[in-house]
Parts: C-alpha cells; structure tokens; sequence
C-alpha cells in the first residue's frame, strides 16, 4: 500500500488525510503540538461560509487599507515597517487585482463543494462540532455597502449560490436578538457554522479509528525528495514515504521553498472573543444565526447553548500572535453593541494567522518535484474550503502516485 506523510493537522492537514484514506492510502500526519487544531483551526469565526467567498483583492480593500493605516481599532492594519517579504506579497496583491471577479466565482463553487463533502464526513464518522445549519445573515447600515453587496451576490450567485435580499425589518425577524436599525441585509439559507477545533479533534479521532498514524508533539525538520519518493526527517529520525502533503498552515511557505517550489503565504492575524454565555439572560438575548456585519468585518458564530464566538480584524504584521487589548476592543465593542443584555464578562481572546496567499486561492495540487503536493493557503476561508481541497488533493494523488485506483467525480463537479 503506498503510504503518505500529511504535514499539519489543522484543518486542512486532517481533512487531506480522510480524503486520502477513502482512497485506499496508508497514512502519517505530522503535528508539532501536542493536539490536532491548535494554531489557526483553533478559535476561527466558526463560519462555512459561501457567502463569504469574495476575494479580497480589489481596489477598495488597497483604499481601505491606505486609510485606516493610522487607526488602531480599524478593521484592517498594516505595520508600516517593510519587509521584503511584505512588500514582494503587497505587489502580488495588487497585481491579482484584475482577477478578482474569476477567484471570486471559483471560490464560491469551492465552498459549496465543500460544504457538503464537510457534513458527510461528520454524518459518517459521528462528530459533534455544535453545527448550527440556519444560514448566514449578512447586515447593512448604508445604501453605498447594500449597493455593494448586490454587486457581490451576482458573482456569488455565478458560482451557484443561491441568496434572498431581505429589508431591513426582515433582518430583525431572522435575527430577533439583533439590536439596532439596519437597512437590508443578505440571507445565504445554505451556509452553516460550528467549530473548528471540536470537528478537527473529532476528525483526528476517526483517523485513529480508521488505521492512520498521528504524529503529535513532532517537529518537521526537514522534507527531501529522494529516488522513487520522500524522506521526512521529524526529530531526528527519518522515515520514507511515497509522497508528501504540505498542510502546514503559515510554515508550509518555509517547507515548499527547500522543495524548489514558491508558495507566497503571509501570516494575516486576525482575533476572536469567545463569550461564555453563563446566565440566562445572556443566553437569551445572544443571536443563533450566524452572521456577517460587512461594515465592520466582523463575524459571529453561536457555538452551542453556551458560547458566542465573535471574529474579525486583519493584521499585516508578520508572524506575531501578541493579544493586543486595542484590536480586541472592537469585538467586544461590537457584541454590547448589537446584543447589549449578553454579558462579556466572561470573553476569552484568541489571536490567529490566516495562511493568505496574494490571489486569495488556496494551493492545491502537485509541486515541482515528484511526490511533492499541497494543499495550504486558504487565508481567510479554510474552515470553509478545507474538504472540497482535501478532496481535490487526493485525486491528484491518487493519479500520480497510485494511478490505477479508481479516480472519484471531481468534487466540484459532483457538487455541480
Ligand atoms: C480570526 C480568524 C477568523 C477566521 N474565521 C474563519 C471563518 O469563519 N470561516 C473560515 O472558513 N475560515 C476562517 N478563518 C480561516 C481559517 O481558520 C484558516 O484558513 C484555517 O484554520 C487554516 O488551516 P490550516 O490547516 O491551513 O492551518 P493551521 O490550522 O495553522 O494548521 C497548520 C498545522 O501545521 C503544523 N505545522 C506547521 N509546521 C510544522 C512542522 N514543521 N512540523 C510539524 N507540524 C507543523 C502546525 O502546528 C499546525 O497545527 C479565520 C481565521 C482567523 C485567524
């Protein structure tokens, strides 16, 4: 049986690893922390987000940017110390900018994909990961962003997704516990939520169960190509394997460079607040869809009974995960503002980093050298894309390491 080393089990190492398996290989997935999902699969915005699916690379985000440049609670920041690497991904940034509408359309097509490939899986193996399944409500305050977001949705709805514009009374009778006056909104009926570190430990498990080795607590020091396969070093020790997968979130940019490939991932932090609803008022008056305020650029995520993950915010600040209280702020801020009987007494920071790429596509597929693949990069969506790339991944697998298995419908296409 030709056996596989996966590198990461966040999200996208994991699922790569189910998707392998289906298809007949035996593998090892490495992780240098002790559990699975405890870097950026850890505390994300909980959103399976198709509606989320527009790509960042326009040029009002570069306005944007520009223009909060000095205001700390913004949610954009850009450290305006350059570095070589910064400045390189800002040009590529930039000049992706004419591919915003294409990545946009087969981002959507992608998180659809996903989505039911992610719930399959979970059905399957039995994972409880506090999915709520009643959509994603999108929120306005101003005719200038209502009229940006129908812009949007005729690109979300080319890729195939299916959205409902709703009033501004509207948006109050889905979201009851809504506060506040708002002009319109979007409904995406179809996008879901939960979270990510329970699917991932629960995924993680079930590859136990099905015969794969988890490697925690072990650091990929190096990864070679050599005759006819791989040789992974971790620790110390070498082992052969007959092809790789990088999934190592932020450090897969490391990995791929001594494989001779470029693969352009910059960390962008973000931070969520998880607010423990502990009485019942807060649990009353805490909102159960999930929703999107696109002014703000926040998210929200109803994580159970008893937790309200709030997320948002966009660092360039190198590979930091430093708490600062003033990006904090705004999420907080955000939460007694539009749901001001929920108590934040009890809301626990987290910071994480994005694996981005400057065209906002994920990497997936084979590197230059034999045996090599990747499936890394997917920025602000992996939650969301992860099992439709898992999938992708493996099939290319499959054709060039075990070519006479059988080769599943592409995920895409099976989703169609
Ligand atoms: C604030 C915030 C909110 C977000 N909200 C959403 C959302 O609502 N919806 C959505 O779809 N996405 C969201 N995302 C994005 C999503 O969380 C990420 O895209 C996704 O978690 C990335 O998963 P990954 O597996 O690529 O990386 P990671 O989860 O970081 O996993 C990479 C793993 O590789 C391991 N590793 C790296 N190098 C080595 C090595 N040398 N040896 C051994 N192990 C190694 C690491 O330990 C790690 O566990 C959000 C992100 C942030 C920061």
């Amino acid at each position: 049986m030709s056996h596989i080393a996966v590198i990461g089990a966040g999200i996208t190492g994991l699922t790569t690893a189910y998707a392998l398996m289906d298809r007949g290989f035996e593998v090892t997935v490495f992780d240098k922390n002790r559990y699975a999902a405890m870097e950026t699969s850890f505390a994300n915005g909980g959103q399976l987000s198709a509606s989320n699916a527009e790509t960042w690379t326009q040029w009002g985000t570069v306005l944007k940017g520009l223009k909060w440049m000095l205001q700390a609670d913004a949610p954009l920041l850009v450290n305006p110390r350059p570095t070589l690497h910064k400045i390189g991904w800002m040009a590529k940034f930039l000049a992706n900018i004419p591919h915003y509408k294409a990545n946009t359309v087969e981002t959507v097509r992608m998180a659809i994909a996903a989505r039911a490939v992610l719930f399959e899986m979970a059905e399957r193996e039995g994972i409880d990961f506090d999915l709520e399944n009643r959509g994603i409500l999108h929120f306005y305050t101003s005719q200038k962003d209502m009229a940006h977001a129908r812009a949007v949705n005729t690109l979300l709805a080319e890729g195939g997704l299916t959205r409902r514009e709703l009033s501004g009374a509207e948006v109050k009778d889905v979201e009851p516990a809504l506060k506040g006056d708002y002009l319109g909104g979007f409904l995406t009926e179809s996008d879901a939520s939960g979270d990510i570190h329970k699917f991932s430990m629960g995924l993680a498990r079930a590859l136990v169960r099905r015969g794969a080795t988890l490697r925690f607590g072990v650091d990929v020091g190096a990864v070679q190509t050599v005759d006819g396969g791989v040789r992974v070093t971790a620790d110390g020790h070498d082992q052969a394997f007959d092809g790789v997968v990088v999934s190592a979130g932020i450090k897969s940019r490391a990995i791929a460079k001594t494989l001779g490939d470029t693969v352009d991932i910059y960390p962008v932090k973000g931070y969520s607040i998880t607010v423990e609803l502990k009485d019942e008022l807060s649990r009353k008056a805490a909102p159960w869809i999930s929703l999107l305020d696109d002014k703000a650029k926040i998210v929200s995520s109803r994580l159970g009974e008893d937790r309200l993950r709030i997320a948002g915010t966009a660092e360039f600040n190198g590979a930091n995960l430093d708490i600062r209280s003033d990006r904090v702020r705004p999420l907080v801020d955000w939460c007694e503002k539009h749901f001001p009987a929920v108590s934040t007494e009890h809301a626990v920071p987290w910071a994480g980093l994005r694996p981005m790429m400057p065209n906002m596509m994920p990497r997936v597929g084979r590197g230059s050298r034999q045996g090599v693949f990747y499936n890394t990069g997917h920025g602000h969506l992996g939650w969301t894309l992860s099992a439709a790339t898992a999938e992708m991944v493996a099939d290319q697998v499959a054709m060039e390491i075990a070519p006479s298995r059988p080769v599943h419908q592409p995920v895409v296409a099976r989703a169609a």
